[in-house]
């Protein structure tokens, strides 16, 4: 029995904070762990940025329900849940993922969690533990599960090396080169017919 273990932004959504930053005009949210590589420094930035712009979850959340999953991402998940089961595996949040999961028509989610006050300020953010989406793969196979996991980028790699098939989706030049032993697919088609190859090695 397998499990499909996929990443959410760059997947099926685009980037929450870069489409927040564009939407909302506030450049500084434009960076990422590039520019700030340590995970922790660039988040209580952020939230500073939130709070500096009286931006309570609320209002995040009205922006975020203003964008959509990518084109092609519901039809894609929806065959795909038909297929196998699915669980996607994000570094998100899941106040700033739920105008998402609604979109998506509710798929199961693993992912962090924010701390917001009484009147709705994001106060902090909470890690569920630290490389979560690898430690979930492990435990799947704890379970006697197959998985197959799919992302777009360096935080899913840990994932996709721990599961028995792993597939890239649109991913960065540098993440290429880097592993060049999963196979690189560049829309939802190219995906699909990944994950069928990937479940017939499996069921060998
Ligand atoms: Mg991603």
């Amino acid at each position: 029995m397998e499990i499909a273990c996929l990443d959410l932004e760059g997947v099926l959504i685009p980037e929450i904070w870069i489409n927040f930053a564009e939407r909302t005009g506030i450049d500084e949210l434009l960076a990422t762990t590039r520019d700030i590589p340590d995970y922790d420094e660039l988040m209580t930035q952020r939230l500073r940025i939130l709070d500096e712009h009286g931006l309570k979850i609320h209002q995040i959340q009205e922006v975020i329900e203003s964008l959509t999953p990518l084109d092609g991402a519901r039809e894609f998940l929806d065959w795909l849940r038909e297929t196998m089961q699915v669980v996607i595996l994000s570094d998100t949040f899941y106040e700033f993922a739920a105008p998402f999961m609604k979109q998506l028509g509710y798929p199961t989610l693993f992912c962090h969690n924010l701390t917001i006050s009484g009147d709705g300020k994001v106060e902090s953010y909470n890690l569920r533990m630290p490389d979560q989406k690898r430690e979930a793969v492990l435990r799947f196979r704890e379970l006697n599960f197959h998985t197959i996991a799919a992302g777009d980028s360096y935080n899913d790699t840990t994932m996709l090396g721990e599961a028995d098939q792993g597939i890239l989706f649109c991913p960065p030049e540098n993440v290429i080169e880097e592993f060049p032993q999963y196979p690189v697919t560049r829309n939802y088609d190219e995906l699909r017919s990944e994950f069928e190859k990937a479940r017939e090695v499996l069921r060998k």
